[in-house]
């Protein structure tokens, strides 16, 4: 641990003293850049959900939490299509940068398929990961619809606001997954 982290120590010894990072050479200059910058984060993220959702509903066995996350993959499809008119709306150019917190909530959804048998657990588990993912968007979308306001970009954040309200819906939809019978299930098959 000592010498491993030696080089960090170094580079960190400012945020060590002050609290306070250093802009990087790239770091977000102004608002509108973090909110540009952020676009792009959530953007790689909707990206990936399109890809990493079929999975889960694949593995899923409750027929409710099926068409819950198959709803919401084509919602999350549409989500993508107007994160494309948000940028075009800003004269900027739809591009993703890689996200690296759902990149890891994806993987701790994979890594709950993979630690479980098909059925009621695995379901919960599913939700689990899934409901994570829908705060983390509902987290994201809520600054986003912040940031868009501040910046007096009213049409966009009409937008930002509707996926937000898909996002919240998605969250309740799972809940009322998860009461009615598959955690019940699961814990039936405790006993
Ligand atoms: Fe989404
Ligand atoms: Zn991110
Ligand atoms: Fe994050
Ligand atoms: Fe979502």
């Amino acid at each position: 641990m000592e010498s491993k982290n030696k080089e960090s120590d170094n580079k960190n010894d400012s945020k060590k003293k002050t609290g306070k990072v250093k802009m990087s050479q790239n770091a977000a200059e102004g608002l509108r850049e973090l909110f540009i910058d952020s676009l792009k984060d959530i953007y790689w993220a909707e990206k990936a959900l399109t890809k990493a959702l079929p999975k889960m509903a694949k593995n899923a066995t409750n027929s409710d939490l099926i068409s819950t996350i198959e709803e919401h993959i084509e919602v999350t499809q549409k989500q993508v299509t107007r994160l494309e008119d948000v940028f075009a709306n800003l004269g900027e150019r739809a591009s993703a940068s890689k996200c690296e917190a759902m990149e890891g909530l994806i993987k701790e959804g994979e890594s709950i398929l993979e630690e479980t048998e098909p059925g009621p657990v695995r379901d919960a588990g599913i939700i689990a990961a899934s409901q994570k993912i829908e705060h983390y968007e509902i987290a994201t979308y809520g600054t986003l619809v912040a940031f868009a306001s501040t910046l007096g970009e009213d049409e966009v954040a009409d937008l930002l606001i509707e996926t937000l309200e898909e996002e919240k819906e998605a969250d309740v939809a799972l809940t009322e997954n998860a009461y009615n019978s598959i955690n019940f299930d699961a814990a039936d098959l405790d006993k």
